[in-house]
This record gives structure tokens, C-alpha cells and sequence, in this order.
């Protein structure tokens, strides 16, 4: 039953009859049911992002200094996503690949959110590997021919 097109038909026939105390009850009313309806919409689309973001908190672990989707097997896997942006907004967003730098931690990959252009420096022993596979012997990219 549409209960607004209901109380607007009754809202007619009162109309019609000439009881303006009862039609103007019954136009607040529909306005009531409006008011409803827009805030039963409103919480149904906050529900929906809550369960995404809660799907997403799920599925994504934190391993310093990102955040990654884990395998079958428990293990950080694919790109990394942006720890600002997923803590700060809850939003999912991956890292770009940069390029490579030595620090004093090491060799690591440089790593940029663009949505707020934040860098992270990855060292190597750290679970992604996205060029190089573990078993593969390491070529700094200025080597490769
Ligand atoms: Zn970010």
C-alpha cells in the first residue's frame, strides 16, 4: 500500500466535503510522511556505507606503514592502500609505485597516494613485492637494458 497516494486520495474527498479543520490535519500528515520517507532513505544509504566500510575494515590489515588485502593464507597481497586516507576518511585508495631510493632503512620503494599526496617509503623486506618476485634476483630498474 502507498500510503502516501492513500491520505492524499482521503485528502481529496475531504477537501471536496468542505471539512477544512480535518484536510488541513490531513495535508500536515502528508507532510509528515514525506519527512519519513526522506529520512528512512537517508538512513538506508548511511546503512549502506556503514556495511561497506565495515566490509573494507574486514578485508584490509594494516602492515606498516599501509594497509593490504590478505590471501587465502593470511599474507599481505597486491597493492598497497593509503593509511591517511583509510584511517583518516575510511576510504580504500592504492599507492602508486614510484620508484626505488636507499635509505638508511635500506632500499625502498617509494610508494604515493594521489588523492592526498601523501609518500611512503616501503622497505623491502616489508610483503609486497609488485616488480620482483621473491625468488627472483633484484634489478634496480637504472640497471635494466
Ligand atoms: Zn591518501
Amino acid at each position: 500500500m502507498d500510503l502516501l497516494k492513500e491520505v492524499r486520495e482521503i485528502s481529496e474527498v475531504v477537501r471536496q466535503s468542505g471539512n477544512e479543520g480535518l484536510y488541513e490535519r490531513l495535508v500536515s500528515i502528508r507532510a509528515e510522511i514525506l519527512d519519513i520517507q526522506e529520512k528512512l532513505f537517508n538512513n538506508k544509504k548511511l546503512i549502506k556505507e556503514l556495511e561497506e566500510a565495515l566490509a573494507l575494515k574486514q578485508k584490509l590489515t594494516f602492515v606498516e606503514p599501509a594497509y593490504y588485502e590478505m590471501d587465502k593464507e593470511g599474507k599481505p597481497t597486491g597493492k598497497p592502500y593509503c593509511q591517511t586516507c583509510f584511517e583518516g576518511k575510511g576510504k580504500a585508495i592504492h599507492l602508486v609505485y614510484r620508484d626505488n631510493h636507499d635509505t638508511d632503512q635500506g632500499e625502498c620503494e617509494y610508494w604515493m597516494c594521489y588523492t592526498c599526496e601523501k609518500g611512503f617509503m616501503i622497505p623491502l623486506g616489508t610483503p609486497i613485492r609488485k616488480y620482483v618476485p621473491p625468488e627472483a634476483p633484484r634489478i634496480k630498474p637504472w640497471q635494466a637494458t
